[in-house]
């Protein structure tokens, strides 16, 4: 029967995602999920009756802690459908363009391919930013530009004035949408203060990371309202099941918040011990990072890579050249890691 899917969807190569790739592992720090498994209390009540499409309780918990008005908030079943929604709501397939620059998150480039909307890629600098001469020069047809900031796999941010350029190159073409998935470690450089002055503005963010809900699904799109209600028009009826609400607003409460700050600097303080301690190993270089993880550039990744990950400790490949992405775990799991990569250099 798989020959009666779509052409598009029988020839697509799916999200790589750490569950799908496996591994047999103590140690996990390859997807940047959050070490701490924090505890919620849930009434299993009502569940006969569907939920709120946008449960109010949520909308204004969340709009309160980004600092915006609750119409400009959306959620969704992780950013992830965040992406989807905003590619099906205004991309023509066949016809319109989204332009990414990797090396980046892959999402944006698996849910175009899935609508049959083409996609302009213009790679980063060899700094990592934007580079925003090729941007210009490709925006034909650019319905969304994806940016990441920090940027998944690389960790860097990308530079505010840069951001602001590019809003204002696409202020009547396109929507520029600045993934913010990790920015809950680095809050004070989000974007979301740049929604009054630029109405092509979107921002993604999620309870994935910060917040130690990968496994909550639950994500939020952050926009003008006229965006947001467009939004709306192409979201599944009951997107938020009622225990992702009660869950989602217990971890936004104030006391939810306070331990998600605590939790920040804890990942954030093994992220320094995890940079420092791999500095010093001769050949290695460590680009600073802003999120839970970390890139490595080793002599030797493929072989580091399946020396760690045959000795239980699971970390990611990325397709940049002999880099190895490190999520940023418990103390124990980062000096196990470190002490493994170090013993195997030593080796090599
Ligand atoms: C993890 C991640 C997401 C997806 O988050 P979910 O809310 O779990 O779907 C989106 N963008 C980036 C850059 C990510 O790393």
């Amino acid at each position: 029967m798989a020959r009666l899917a779509r052409k598009t969807v029988r020839e697509l190569t799916p999200y790589q995602s750490a569950r799908r790739l496996g591994g047999n592992g103590d140690i996990w720090l390859n997807a940047n999920e959050s070490p701490f498994d924090n505890e919620y209390n849930i009434s299993l009540a009502r569940l006969n009756r569907y939920s709120e499409c946008q449960p109010p309780e949520l909308i204004n918990a969340y709009a309160d802690y980004a600092n915006v008005k609750p119409e400009q908030v959306l959620t969704s079943r992780g950013a992830d459908e965040g992406i989807e929604l905003l590619i099906r709501a205004f991309c023509e397939p066949n016809q319109d363009s989204i332009l990414y620059c990797p090396p980046t998150y892959g999402m944006y480039a698996i849910s175009s391919e899935t609508y049959d909307v083409n996609a302009k890629v213009v790679p980063l600098t060899s700094k990592w930013q934007l580079d925003l001469e090729a941007i210009s020069q490709n925006l034909d047809g650019v319905k969304i530009v994806f940016v990441c900031s920090p940027n998944n796999p690389t960790g860097n941010l990308l530079a505010r004035k840069d951001i602001e350029a590019l809003l204002d190159m696409t202020a009547n073409s396109a929507l520029v949408v600045v993934d913010e998935a990790y920015i809950d470690f680095c809050l004070e450089e989000s974007a979301s203060d740049l929604l009054s002055s630029y109405p092509n503005l979107v921002i993604l963010r999620t309870l994935s990371k910060a917040f130690a809900l990968a496994g909550l699904r639950c994500g939020f799109t952050i926009a003008n309202s006229d965006i947001i209600d467009v939004l709306l028009k192409v979201i599944a009826p009951y997107p938020v099941p009622v225990p992702v609400t009660e869950i989602a607003v217990q971890a936004l409460s104030e006391a939810g918040r306070a331990r998600t700050k605590f939790q920040v600097l804890d990942i954030s303080a093994n992220r320094a011990y995890l940079q420092a301690g791999l500095s010093m190993l001769d050949g290695v270089t460590v680009f600073d990072g802003y999120g839970n993880y970390l890139l490595v550039k080793f002599p030797n990744a493929d072989q580091l890579f399946k020396a760690l990950w045959d000795n239980g400790i699971i970390l990611r490949r990325s397709p940049i050249e002999n880099c190895i992405r490190i999520s940023v775990g418990n103390r124990d799991e980062c000096e196990k890691t470190l002490a493994f990569i170090r013993s195997q250099l030593e080796q090599q």
